[in-house]
Parts: C-alpha cells; sequence; structure tokens
C-alpha cells in the first residue's frame, strides 16, 4: 500500500503468503522505473521466518542445586527453534537429542561455584537474535548444605617462585614478583580459556557407562574450589581460587583416566603443565594437570583406569601431584559427585538412558 510520503508498506505473513515455512527466508524487493530506460533496482535481506514461536515444557522434577555442581533436567521444545539448552546466569549449557531415540531434549547444566545463590536456572529456547522463550526449572537451594569453601595461605618461597618464573616465563626478565603474579592469574585465565573452549570438542553421546575413579590409592591434598592466598616473605601477593582436586600418592605414578572417553587435548598448557584433558560425551570432560610425560595423544580412545602418562609437578606445582579437573560445557565443577554411582544413578541414569549403567 502506498503511503502519502513515497513509503510502501506491505505485510508478510501466512494469511498473505500461505506457502511460508519456519526458517531462513530472503526477502528481495525489485523496482523498475517507468521511463524508457526501465533502468531496475533491487534490494535483499536475510531473515527468519517463525510462524510458531517455540514453546518449552520442562520436567516437573525437584531440583536440588548446590554450588559447584551439576544436574540433568529434560524438557521438550515445541514450535519454531533454532538454538535451546539450560541458562544459568551468563553460562549457558546446551540441549541434546534424548538418547536411545527417545522424544524430547535434556541438559546437563552446573551451578558454577561463584554464581550468585539467587540465580534462576532457565530452560531456554531461542528462535533468531535475542528472541527467547524460557522456562524456569523447579528447584531448591539447600542453604544449609552447600559446600563451605575454605581458604589457605600459601607460603610462596624463593626456590619456588624461581622454578615457576624459569619454567613459565623463561625469556622474561624484571621483578620476580610481579613475573610470579602475573603467570598465576592472567596465564591462568588465558589456559582455563582453553579449557573451556575444549567444550565444542564433544561427544554427542556418553561415552561411559561406569561411575567416574578417582585416582588409585591417593590423598586429595587441596579440594575444590578453595581460595588461596599466596603469602611470600610474609605479604600477600596473590588470591586464586582452586578449581580442582590435588591428588597425590607417590612420585611418577601413572596417572588414570577417570572414566572412557576420548582424548582431546595432551600438551603442555601453562599453569597446568603437561596437561590431559578427556571427553566423556554431552560436553563433560576430565582434566589431568603437572605430568611428568604424556603417553596418549589427541584422538585416542581411553579405558576408565587406563594409564595415560605420569605424574609430576610441571606448571605450577610445588611437589608431585595431579591436578584433578572436571567441567560441564566449558564450566569447571566439583568432580565428586561423579565419583558417586548413587548420585549418578539419582540425577543422570534415572532421567536419560546410559546405558550399561549399573548402580
Ligand atoms: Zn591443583
Amino acid at each position: 500500500m502506498r503511503g502519502t510520503d513515497g513509503t510502501w508498506n506491505f505485510t508478510a505473513g501466512v494469511n498473505t503468503t500461505p506457502q511460508l515455512k519456519d526458517g531462513k527466508a530472503k526477502l528481495i524487493m525489485e523496482a523498475t522505473s517507468n521511463g524508457l530506460l526501465r533502468k531496475k533496482a533491487r534490494w535483499e535481506r536475510e531473515l527468519t521466518v517463525v510462524t510458531k514461536p517455540p514453546i518449552v515444557s520442562v520436567d516437573a522434577d525437584q531440583h536440588y542445586l548446590y554450588l559447584g555442581m551439576a544436574d540433568l533436567t529434560t524438557f521438550n521444545v515445541s514450535g519454531f527453534w533454532t538454538e535451546a539448552g539450560v541458562r544459568v546466569g551468563d553460562q549457558t549449557f546446551r540441549a541434546w537429542p534424548m538418547p536411545g531415540g527417545k522424544p524430547g531434549l535434556f541438559s546437563l547444566f552446573a551451578f558454577a561455584w561463584n554464581m550468585p545463590p539467587s540465580t534462576v536456572p532457565l530452560v531456554y529456547a531461542s528462535y533468531g537474535t535475542g528472541n527467547d522463550v524460557t522456562t524456569p526449572i523447579v528447584f531448591r537451594f539447600p542453604k544449609k548444605e552447600q559446600p563451605i569453601y575454605t581458604v589457605h595461605a600459601l607460603q610462596i618461597s624463593d626456590q619456588f617462585m624461581q622454578k615457576v618464573i624459569g619454567e613459565l616465563d623463561p625469556n622474561g626478565s624484571g621483578d620476580p614478583v610481579a613475573r610470579f603474579v602475573k603467570i598465576n592469574s592472567e596465564m591462568r585465565r588465558a589456559n582455563n580459556k582453553v579449557l573451556s573452549d575444549l567444550r565444542l570438542k564433544t561427544a554427542d553421546r556418553f561415552l561411559w557407562s561406569e561411575p567416574f575413579l578417582r585416582q588409585s590409592h591417593s590423598q586429595a591434598e587441596s579440594s575444590f574450589a578453595d581460595t588461596r592466598n599466596y603469602i611470600y616473605k610474609g605479604n600477600k601477593i596473590d588470591r586464586q581460587v582452586h578449581l580442582g582436586y590435588d591428588l597425590a600418592v607417590t612420585q611418577h605414578v601413572g596417572v588414570e583416566a577417570s572414566n572412557d572417553g576420548r582424548v582431546v587435548y595432551a600438551a603442555p598448557l601453562g599453569i597446568y603443565g603437561n596437561c590431559i584433558v578427556v571427553d566423556h560425551g554431552y560436553g563433560l570432560q576430565t582434566i589431568y594437570g603437572h605430568l611428568s610425560q604424556i603417553n596418549v595423544h589427541e584422538g585416542d580412545m581411553v579405558k576408565r583406569g587406563q594409564v595415560m602418562g605420569t605424574s609430576g609437578q610441571t606448571g605450577m606445582a610445588g611437589g608431585d601431584h595431579i591436578h584433578f579437573g572436571m567441567q560441564l560445557d566449558g564450566v569447571q565443577i566439583d568432580p565428586k559427585e561423579w565419583w558417586d554411582s548413587h548420585w549418578i544413578n539419582d540425577h543422570i541414569a534415572k532421567r536419560v538412558d546410559l546405558p550399561g549403567f549399573n548402580k
């Protein structure tokens, strides 16, 4: 319809164009001048046709959420959508088709160790940029049972500082304390980003069927999300949160794969030293740091308990131990639930098919 100021308005939709289908489309405008030259002009734009916005329906389970821990929710999305999953604050966890050909979707998600406790996890479905439909998960956040993270003072000796800067900043110069702090903060952040980005190297199926193993005969020297104050000559020079377990056995012990999976990283990684990351499917991955030797390659399939290398003290490690961590869709989580067959049964196997799992 022609407006008085020379603008034209069109309405495009299923009423005027019943053959429209959900998905990508092109809007093309063409005009031909009525002069002798019959000049043509053409303009086109990509757009998304949405005849039915998504509707999200979430399972009715009561989800008990704990800081640093994981859970699983099942849901259905009908209508048109391009991306779905669980959103917890600014973190998103992908949706996957239910295993075993069952209808519906599921997401493994984490409530990160540093997430504000008032955050409400949402199942979301997007239908184009900025267009989201969300439904909250039914959950409880038992205040009294939340993990309590501890704060430790870590005394930094000259010897340890020299070891770290010699190994991780060999060509640097200047104040050793500044170099150490830079490694501990900036390099740590960059290394964690590399780990997080491995989320994209994941299988779209469970590669495992038994509880995760904790390194045999190991002593936990520190646990998940403890804060460390770094003390040098009586002064606090840095503060960092330790996102894993430090498991010590004896020197140069065989580092065991915690579960069946595929190696997605096997190389030096800054503060983690020689590091292996194993993917277990659906965004769940285990991390092994400070090895003296790596005996697997990226792409190798490993079995639960298989020795993948030798423990050591490469990277930011003051003694021989294995830094063991776990991440879910790039968010580091507390591995302890995954060592527990009852937890896996109640939170995973009861909700989705986990072939071969026996409690
Ligand atoms: Zn560690």
